[in-house]
Parts: structure tokens; sequence; C-alpha cells
């Protein structure tokens, strides 16, 4: 398995894949990568003759007060888990091999992207759009996988290639937890152990809602509202969002008489952490 940094190399290496007739996926990362990392890409390599996994920490998608700096790397960790998972390319460029210094054209959205994380970073979904679509034009995949963990964007990616006509097929696929129930993300290793056990209140507050729900619940103020008291309760925990919206227009709804998402971030000190939940009706 190759780590290569130029653009021009993965072209080259997709293309000589494309002559051999194999099919190919793609699996776009901020690296750091764990085991919610590690079901995308098994479930590609089960999919696809050929997997990319990038592995780039995207400044364009960070605002100015954000954690780029300090996001955590470790491109050897990646490699060896990526191998294991059987990965065939790690595509991992510098920020200067992806953005030109005078690089001036960016995909944006309306709508989708506007709500919920939007909210409190509103220019981060102009950065996921522009670099996958970069990352598509570079590795031009048959399939491209992102997890349930970060609905706002699998929805927002979704999105994109149907208003673009990228022609790609879109694998949303389950969060990934810990024992105890926090989903696992990169931003984990911010938490001090006390922030690491308060954490546990998202899932917690997930299971709260959903449970309602799946007793009749259909009232959004009373479901959000068990899920933020909950939450409050811990002392370490600041809420950013608890939301309910529609599954396809992210608006907030009143009520859920149709698939909705229920979605929230938290500040842990410092460190936000989001988690959901989808309810179908
Ligand atoms: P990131 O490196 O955080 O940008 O995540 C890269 C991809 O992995 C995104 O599609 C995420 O939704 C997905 N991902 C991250 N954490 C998890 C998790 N706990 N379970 C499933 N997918 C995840």
């Amino acid at each position: 398995m190759n780590i290569i940094s130029s653009p021009a190399e993965v072209r080259a290496m997709v293309r000589e894949w494309r002559r051999q007739g194999l099919s190919v996926g793609l699996v776009p990362t901020m690296g750091y990568l764990h085991e919610g990392h590690k079901s995308l890409i098994v479930r590609a390599v089960a999919e696809n003759d050929r997997v990319v996994v990038s592995d780039f920490v995207n400044p364009i998608q960070f605002a100015p007060n954000e954690d780029l700096a300090s996001y955590p790397r470790d491109i050897e960790a990646d490699a060896r888990l990526c191998r294991e998972a059987g990965a065939s390319l790690i595509f991992h460029p510098e920020p200067s091999d992806m953005y030109a210094p005078d690089f001036s054209t960016f995909v944006d959205m309306k709508g989708l992207s506007e709500n919920l994380c939007g909210r409190t970073r509103p220019t981060h979904f102009r950065g996921v759009c522009t670099v996958v679509s970069k990352l598509f034009n570079i590795v031009t995949p048959d399939r491209a996988y992102f997890g349930r963990k970060d609905a706002q964007q699998l929805a927002i990616i979704r999105r994109m290639v149907r208003d673009l006509d990228f022609g790609i097929e879109i694998i949303g696929c389950p969060i990934v937890r810990e024992a105890d129930g926090l989903a696992k993300s990169s931003r984990n290793t911010y938490l001090s152990p006390e922030q690491r056990s308060a954490a546990t209140v998202l899932s917690r507050a997930a299971a709260l809602g959903l449970g309602m729900m799946e007793d009749g619940e259909r009232d959004a103020a009373k479901v959000l509202g068990a899920m933020r008291s909950l939450i409050e309760d811990e002392p370490l925990a600041r809420i950013d969002y608890v939301s309910m919206v529609d599954f396809d227009s992210l608006q907030d709804v009143e009520r859920a008489d149709r698939p909705v998402l229920c979605a929230m971030a938290v500040y842990f000190g410092k460190t936000r952490l989001i988690d959901n939940f989808v309810f179908e009706g």
C-alpha cells in the first residue's frame, strides 16, 4: 500500500486501475484514524476492487478560532490501520498540494449547510464541499463512503453529488461507538478524564430522545426539552445545539410526523462533540 502526496500521481494510479477494469472506492478522512474510519474502509474494500483513503486535515474547513493547528495527526498509525483494513492507497497531500497560493474557487451550498453545525460554523461546509469536490475530481471513485456520525455532512454531500452531477454513489455508514456509547472521534483525544466521562451524556441524551419517540412522543419540544435537561445536568457540558430537523431539508420541525434527524453539538471545555439519531417514524 502506497502513501502518495501528489494529486497527479494519484490520478495516474487510478488511470492504471481503470485500464484494468477495476472499480474504485474513496474514503475521505482527516486522519488520526480509529475504528469508525476503519468501518468505512472495510466496507469500501468489500465493495470495490481498489480503495483510496484520503488523509488530509483540510485547512479551509476550519475557522480561524478552531483547532486546525492542534488537530491530532499520526500518519504512521493511519498507514497501519489502512493496511490492516485492506486499503490500496493513502492520499496524504500537503495543503500546498491541494491549494495554490491564489486558490479562489469554492463549492458553496445554500439551505442544508445553514442550520445545525452551520450556525456555529458558517464557513465549514463550504470548505468540506470544496475539498470533497477536489477529492472526487482527483480520485474519480465509483463510490465514496461517509459516516452517519456527521449526518449533516452526509446530507450535504449527497445533495452536492446530485446538484453537480458527480455520478458517484454515496454510501452512508453506521456510527461506531466506544463501549460506553461515546461516538468515536479523533477529537475525543482532547478530553480530560473528567470530560471524557461527562461526554457520555451525548449518547445518553440520544438514547433518551429515541426512547421517547419509540414510545410514541412526536412533539419536538418535549423530546428536545428532555434531552437538553439531561445534558444541562452534566456540569462539564455546554450545549451548542440540540435540534430536530426534517431528514431531507434539515429544517427544524415541530412534530416528528415524517423521518427526522435529531442532532446535537455539545462543548466539553473547548472540545465540541456531535452525535445524532434518525427516527423514521
Ligand atoms: P473525519 O476524519 O472526522 O473527517 O471523518 C472521516 C469520515 O469518517 C467521515 O465520513 C465521518 O463521518 C466518518 N466517521 C468519523 N467518526 C465516525 C464514527 N464514530 N463512526 C462512523 N463513521 C465515522
